[in-house]
């Protein structure tokens, strides 16, 4: 399985054995898995023998034991070309990494499948999350597989879909009064005073390893072409982040030669990361009470969002604000164009991908390549409050002529 070497403080470059541990003795910088890189030799023939989940990549993922893998078909989803919303956007190539396509229907499925994994080889009893609603049910699903009881931290103002859906898995959800920061909080003390492995708080540098693999995966849906720009939504900035860590490792092990530039998206009802690098700095300003409909997004103190920002400018990308009455315009012109219904993460990606081409940093011969992270069907009620059109009709023929014209 994994051919982990340590875990590295991000910071100050200490190393440590990779065990139940996540931050470093030395100066508390968070801790990323490296691997012994020389060790890793992937043939791109081999891998059209292999599982078609994110698993396919065990070598660069960090478990140990395949009998801890916790597999419920994370990962492996559809690449698509979007030629509708190309040509209504005047590119030439524009592919949309699939994501409403997994298990519970957001790319959390990736970093709760190989966390949940990790927590059960760490030996923990129980697991958890703090999550705006997506990392619930994913944590949730994978826990269910793994027989772990689970707490979910959530703060009480988010979608009653995504709720419902954790509670399916029959998890416990702690609804707390707040924020999504509120919920973290609360979440990192319960991790350290009940010994929960509690997902993207004590096992988050092996929760990241999952998100890296949509990098994997473009790369190979590309035929081993680095795509010239992608385009994530930003939350904590650990997407953002570990897609720079994933097209590092391909081009390490010489899977592929270039990296692409990577530019993360926020909605302006939270857009601390977006402000810090628009601003130049590094210093992330918190946003006391997020003030979004990208309720996914809502983070208003991002624990990974000054790596984000070092990802987008060692890349050449970018982070960018999308104006809030402008997300559900995208989810509709997502859905029309290219039969994608996404939640508001998907409409704040592809309002960025908008801006950027018109601020000239995405050119029309670019292939670029738009995370649409999350399912539509979690968050109907932003849907309705866009209005559809319902044509009420007797049950005649005539009426239905009419209608069509
Ligand atoms: C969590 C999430 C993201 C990005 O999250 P990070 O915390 O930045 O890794 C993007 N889109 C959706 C729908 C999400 O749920
Ligand atoms: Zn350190």
């Amino acid at each position: 399985m994994g051919r982990v070497k340590a875990l590295r403080c991000r910071e100050c470059g200490a190393e440590y054995p990779p065990a139940k541990i996540y931050a470093c003795d030395e100066c508390f910088g968070p801790l990323e898995v490296v691997y012994d890189y020389d060790e890793v030799r992937i043939a791109a023939s081999e891998l059209e023998r292999r599982p078609k989940s994110l698993w396919r990549y065990f070598e660069l993922l960090p478990v140990f034991d395949d009998r801890n893998v916790v597999d419920i078909g994370a990962g492996f989803t559809p690449l698509q070309e979007a030629k509708n919303l190309a040509s209504a956007l005047g590119l030439r190539k524009l592919y949309l990494k699939n994501d409403t396509l997994t298990p519970t229907g957001s790319f959390k499925d990736r970093p709760a499948s190989v966390a949940v994994s990790k927590a059960l080889e760490l030996g923990f009893k129980a697991v958890g999350c703090a999550s705006t609603g997506n990392l619930a049910a994913a944590t949730a699903a994978h826990a269910a597989k793994a027989k772990l009881p689970c707490y979910v931290f959530v703060p009480k103002y988010i979608e009653y879909g995504k709720v419902l859906q954790a509670g399916i898995y029959g998890v416990k959800i702690i609804a707390v009064e707040g924020t999504y920061d509120d919920a973290n909080r609360l979440a990192v003390q319960a991790a350290e005073a009940l010994d929960i492995g509690i997902v993207n708080v004590n096992v988050r540098p092996y929760y990241v390893e999952g998100s890296k693999t949509l990098a994997f995966e473009t790369a190979e849906q590309m035929g081993w072409e680095t795509p010239d720009h992608v385009i994530a939504p930003v939350a904590s900035g650990a997407l953002l982040s570990s897609l720079l860590k994933g097209f590092l490792e391909l081009k390490r092990i010489g899977l592929i030669d270039r990296i692409p530039k990577i530019s993360g998206a926020q909605p302006s009802g939270c857009a601390p990361v977006a402000k810090a690098f628009k601003a130049n700095s590094n210093r992330i300003v918190p946003v006391e009470k997020p003030n979004t409909i990208a309720k996914g997004l809502a983070i208003g103190d991002p624990a990974d969002g000054a790596y984000a920002i070092r990802s987008a400018r060692e890349s050449g990308g970018a982070i960018e604000d999308v104006e809030e009455g402008e997300i559900v315009d995208c989810i509709k012109v997502l859905a029309k164009t290219e039969g994608i219904f996404a939640e508001p993460a998907g409409g704040v990606a592809i309002g960025v991908l908008k801006k950027l081409i018109e601020q000239g940093r995405v050119s029309r011969d670019d292939a670029v390549v738009c995370y649409i992270t999350g399912s539509g069907l979690k968050t109907m009620e932003v849907a309705s409050a866009g209005g559809i059109n319902i044509h009420e009709v007797p049950a005649k023929l005539e009426e239905v002529v009419r209608l069509v014209g």
